[in-house]
């Protein structure tokens, strides 16, 4: 295990009592796959305090100077802020990060600049394991000025999407880590976006669907692994009768920005397909698995997302409905041409 700052571990306690929470079956069973792998500095907790204006600037950064010999990774500078101001963004200031740029665009390098800043590698894999999808090449379909048709664009930028089709209302403040009482006394590990029944839900990043159907806690859920496999999307309570995409099952591939499903008030009951809950929302979840052994067994790492909302609330999918269907999808296409395999 790999030493982390002070502060940043979590009671243990706490997490054990909420790790049944997302899981597939609903059962805590310890399988195999719960041995941790022999690899040792497995990094096993992340506070993720990033505000959005600091990942915002810092993706800015790093779009900008694709076009300059001195290329920067929004990565990178996140975790310098980190690993200086010891995970308190509290007094982030934008001028920080140009202050940053300025430095590496003068010719000092990045290893120069961390070598007294014990914790950068930490927060450097920890946070490629949260943004390794987020940006990068991608192909999009474009609308013609003349409305008539759509042509495609090569761009380089932030290619994941809101959660919330484009158009549709949604609210949402930071819930992460308030209390749950439904089955067991547990934390909230995700972020619940408020809107009406029926509302779009999209695919914040592509993957394979690796959970979907009914689970008490989360009703009508998806689970999406990112192709990399670091990153794991939960999206729960969605509608009674009609929760998901019609041609959308276990093993189906999505693009990032896709319809997957739509939003209601389904869970908190052991019978399926029941409006449990009160307040109509999704809950998104993100979780981070460095190793297959924090999938589900009651060491699962799960990030405040809140901010992470914010930012995507920049990038929505446009969608329209099938008439005959009643399903939605996407209106232009979309192409990851950097997408991660892991390998
Ligand atoms: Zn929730």
């Amino acid at each position: 295990m790999i030493a982390v700052p002070s502060g940043m571990k979590r009671v243990w306690i706490s997490l054990c009592c909420i790790a049944c929470f997302p899981l597939a079956s609903g059962s805590c069973a310890l399988a195999a796959s719960c041995e941790q792998s022999d690899e040792q500095n497995i990094i096993n907790w992340v506070d993720f305090n990033v505000p959005c204006e600091a990942m915002k600037k810092a993706i800015a950064l790093d779009v900008d100077s694709q076009e300059k010999d001195i290329k920067l990774n929004f990565i990178e500078l996140l975790a310098y802020l980190a690993a200086q101001n010891g995970n308190d963004f509290s007094g982030y200031r934008d001028k920080q990060l140009d202050a940053l740029a300025e430095q590496l665009n003068s010719g000092t390098s990045m290893a120069e600049l961390t070598k007294k800043l014990t914790y950068y590698n930490y927060y450097y894999e920890a946070y490629t394991a949260i943004f390794s999808g987020f940006v990068g090449d991608y192909e999009i379909e474009v609308a013609d000025e003349d409305g008539e048709g759509t042509h495609w664009e090569q761009r380089y930028g932030l290619k994941v999407f809101s959660p919330i089709a484009k158009g549709f209302a949604y609210s949402h403040y930071d819930d992460f880590g308030n209390t749950r009482s439904y089955g067991f006394s547990r934390i909230h590990l995700g972020n619940d976006l408020l809107g009406l029944v029926g509302t779009p839900i999209v695919a914040v990043e592509g993957g394979v669907i690796e959970a979907m159907g009914w689970n008490q806690y989360g009703g009508w859920r998806i689970g999406i692994r990112s192709l990399d496999s670091k990153r794991y999307y939960y999206y729960a309570h969605l509608r009674k009768n009609f929760p998901f995409r019609k041609d959308l099952t276990v093993g189906s591939v999505v693009s990032a920005g896709d319809v997957i499903g739509y939003m209601g008030r389904t869970g908190y009951s052991i019978k399926e397909n029941v409006n449990n809950i009160e307040t109509t929302h999704l809950h998104f979840g993100m979780q981070l698995i460095f190793d297959e052994s924090q999938k589900e067994c009651n060491n699962e790492i799960w990030i405040n997302v809140y901010e992470i909302i914010q930012l995507l609330d920049q990038t929505r999918s446009e969608v329209v409905k099938n008439q005959e269907t009643k399903d939605y999808s996407r209106v232009y296409g979309f192409h990851d041409l950097s997408e991660t395999t892991g390998e």
